[in-house]
């Protein structure tokens, strides 16, 4: 805990998997630390922001922390109750709870002149830190569907869902067709009066497991991409088909330049006659919504499956670039210009964090401790360096990233001589600045 002057120490905001993972990577790197997080517990997602019939997509192996197994007697695809349990487990076992401090929202966190981190919180408190690793997590600051007209039934974000319930007696239409809206369309068709689904584009559906299997633990991921992409296309030919034959449109993108879908649940729906594909909306008068197609339809309920904006509110305007929800930082996590801040987890993970997130957070870690050493914040001397480069998508081919964290544990030190050489030219600029004029 913090007594208000912590210039030591790095704050963690966010308790959620990623914040623990990077909290127990710290620690075994001796590097001191407080973790807040705005919620009552740790958990983030799995404590507050999933519904109580939600089970992860990806397989408990590909989920689970690499060096801390989820339970053997875990199912294949945990649900939200166990990967909490799961995470406490890992919080408790990493001796991570008395550096925890709960119902303590960040507000804002901005450097001073002295290059200390001034930490104000929702209660009025204020701290300063040596640096701040951000650990925020994507799926809360809610994107909502614009379409003409007004909707006078009731909206509700699938980030606010919570349970079956919230269907009964509805007629509801969810807009979206990502792992979240697929699971809502699926309980509101089971539980609600009907329910439809709107997609503006097609989505690759992909069978859960495969040969039982989970699919995502079938050694296919280390293979090139376009490999991956045939092997998983002629598993969904043989498995579920030509999407059409639901009433679904074909994937007008290549496999994996968006979030996949995981699993045929909602195919399923659609041939139990419980949930209606429909195009994208034209246009919505009152309860009435018009699609594309001209076909019409009356709901009580829209449920937003929209997505999230990728956000920092609590850091000062420009400190850090988002474009197109690309958080424009080097390595990852280090944004260019600014020492001691570190945004860890803002990309999204193509097959589940665990595998990820360990060898991550230790190498970030290992990063952290550089930073002291160097002259230059970590973001302006990777800026330097011909190796790094500013992402261009949020997400992330866990196999590929593993081989690069490997290799960068191995360019380290080519960091520290770049960071030696930069302070080496901003001295010899200095000097020659400074040499008197003669006449
Ligand atoms: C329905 C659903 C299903 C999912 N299924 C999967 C899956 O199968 N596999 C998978 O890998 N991922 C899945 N995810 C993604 C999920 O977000 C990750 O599993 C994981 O929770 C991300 O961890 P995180 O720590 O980055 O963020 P979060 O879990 O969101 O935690 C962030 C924490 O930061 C805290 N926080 C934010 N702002 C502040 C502030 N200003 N001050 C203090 N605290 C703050 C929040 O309270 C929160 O507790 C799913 C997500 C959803 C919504």
């Amino acid at each position: 805990m913090s007594d208000g002057a912590s210039h030591d120490r790095h704050l963690i905001i966010g308790a959620g998997p990623i914040g623990l993972a990077t909290a127990a990577a710290l620690k075994r790197r001796g590097i001191t630390f407080d973790i807040v997080d705005a919620a009552t517990g740790i958990g983030g997602n799995w404590l507050h922001g999933v519904y109580r019939t939600a089970h992860i997509v990806s397989s408990k192996k590909a989920t689970e922390y690499s060096d801390y197994p989820m339970p053997a007697d875990y199912p294949d695809f945990p649900s939200a109750d166990q990967m909490l349990a799961y995470l406490q487990s890992f919080a408790k076992d990493r001796d991570l709870l008395r550096h925890c401090e709960f119902n303590k929202e960040v507000r804002l966190a901005a450097p001073d002149d002295a290059g200390r981190w001034i930490v104000k919180f929702a209660d009025g408190e204020e701290r300063i830190y040596k640096g701040v690793v951000v650990c925020n997590g994507h799926h809360w600051d809610k994107r909502y569907p614009e379409f003409r007209g007004t909707f006078t039934g009731d909206m509700l974000h699938s980030k606010d869902y919570r349970e079956p319930s919230q269907f009964e007696g509805k007629r509801v239409l969810v807009i979206g067709g990502g792992n979240s809206g697929v699971d809502m369309a699926c309980d509101a068709g089971r539980f609600g009066k009907s329910c439809d689904i709107s997609l503006k584009s097609g989505y690759w559906y992909m069978p859960k497991t495969f040969l039982g299997r989970p699919l995502t633990d079938i050694p296919l991921w280390g293979l090139p991409i376009f490999v991956q992409r045939a092997i998983i296309k002629l598993m969904i030919r043989l498995s579920i088909g030509d999407y059409r034959r639901y009433g679904l449109q074909r994937p007008n993108h290549k496999m994996f330049e968006r979030h996949p879908a995981f699993g045929t649940d909602l195919l399923n729906s659609i041939r139990l006659g419980c949930v209606k594909p429909r195009p994208a909306i034209d246009h919505v008068d009152e309860k009435t919504v018009t699609f594309v197609d001209g076909s019409t339809a009356t709901y009580d309920l829209i449920v937003a499956a929209t997505g999230f904006h990728t956000s920092f509110p609590f850091l000062p305007d420009g400190l850090v670039k988002i474009e197109n929800g690309i958080v424009q930082v080097y390595g990852g996590a280090f944004p260019p210009g600014v020492r001691g801040l570190y945004i860890v987890g803002w990309a999204q993970a193509r097959n589940g964090f665990g595998r990820l997130i360990t060898p991550l957070a230790d190498l970030y870690a290992r990063l952290i401790a550089l930073q002291d050493e160097l002259e230059f914040p970590l973001g302006s001397v990777m800026e330097q360096s011909f190796t790094q480069r500013l992402p261009t998508t949020h997400l992330v081919d866990p196999e590929k990233a593993r081989r690069e964290i490997r290799i960068a544990h191995w360019i380290l030190p080519l960091l520290k001589a770049r960071d030696r050489r930069m302070a080496r030219k901003q001295k010899l600029t200095a000097e020659k600045t400074s040499v008197p004029i003669r006449a």
